[in-house]
């Protein structure tokens, strides 16, 4: 699944190619995704010039003179750029034809992704009641203190909560916790502030660093030899289920915390 990291490397490359670029046609070959593509999205689109590509947690903005078209790649969405005439395939459901004879195509296998125009995206429901991006100066070892002190539940799922902090996926909030040395099972409401700052730090290491090397878990961007990212191999906890803990040896364990696989080191995690 996409994740931030992800996420932002997609709109970093798909940019420059965006930018003032004035859009040609908008093809719908198959509208039905998470919600319905609206129908009169060419009417809208087309003609205008593309001003701005920003990024709100995992969704994409691309602000045209009026009007944006919040993009979001669901379980396994990609946009990419290919010359406008490239055949499109099973799972290439919406092209965005520009000025420059590119389109930007966006293939989702399963469908999960979304589509939709909007005149006010940050006040659009799926994005008004989202917490701070983890990388601004909003998010902090403070914030997670406050919002946890009445919060019974564990500090994983909790780091992990949108309302919380924005994009910090199964992946970050794994290898974060064990940076911080704190045990995910912890209750939110029980860490001091001191590991509270900690563990924020992490965190905004950690999804800078995936930043910086193109995020980790999209199969684009796997290597050309077929080789995980350089990423996946510094991972120190996450899909290493019982293997040895890379500081002091331990075997790392597994447990399910809030439905999701929770890798932690039972003797540096607590
Ligand atoms: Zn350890």
């Amino acid at each position: 699944m996409p994740e931030l990291p992800e996420v932002e490397t997609t709109r970093r490359g798909i940019e420059p190619h965006l930018l003032n670029q004035r859009v040609i046609q908008v093809i719908v070959r198959h509208p039905r995704l998470r919600w319905p593509i609206p129908e009169d999205l060419d009417i809208r689109l087309s003609g205008q010039t593309i001003v701005a590509v920003e990024r709100r947690a995992k969704y994409l903005m691309i602000h045209a003179e009026v009007g944006t078209l919040l993009c979001h790649l669901g379980m396994s969405g990609s946009l990419r750029l290919v010359p406008a005439d490239t055949p499109a395939e099973k799972h290439d459901h919406v092209d965005i034809v520009l000025e420059s004879g590119q389109a930007l195509r966006y293939t989702d296998p399963r469908r999960f992704g979304a589509m939709l125009w909007t005149h006010d995206p940050l006040n659009h429901q799926l994005l008004s009641k989202l917490g701070p991006e983890p990388l601004s100066p909003e998010f902090d070892g403070k914030r997670l203190f406050d919002c946890s002190r009445k919060r019974s539940m564990a500090v994983k799922p909790f780091i992990m909560d949108n309302a919380v902090v924005v994009g910090v996926g199964n992946i970050y909030a794994s290898e974060a916790l064990f940076k911080a040395g704190i045990d995910p099972r912890r209750e939110a409401k029980s860490i001091s502030r001191a590991r509270y700052d900690k563990l924020a730090d992490e965190i905004k290491k950690v999804l800078a660093y995936a930043i910086e090397l193109g995020g980790t878990t999209l199969r684009d961007f796997v290597g050309g030899d077929g080789k995980p990212g350089y990423f996946q191999q510094e991972l120190f906890v996450y899909g290493r289920a019982d293997q040895p803990c890379k500081v002091c040896g331990s075997l790392l364990k597994d447990i399910k915390l809030g439905q999701r696989a929770s890798v932690y080191c039972p003797r540096c995690q607590r």
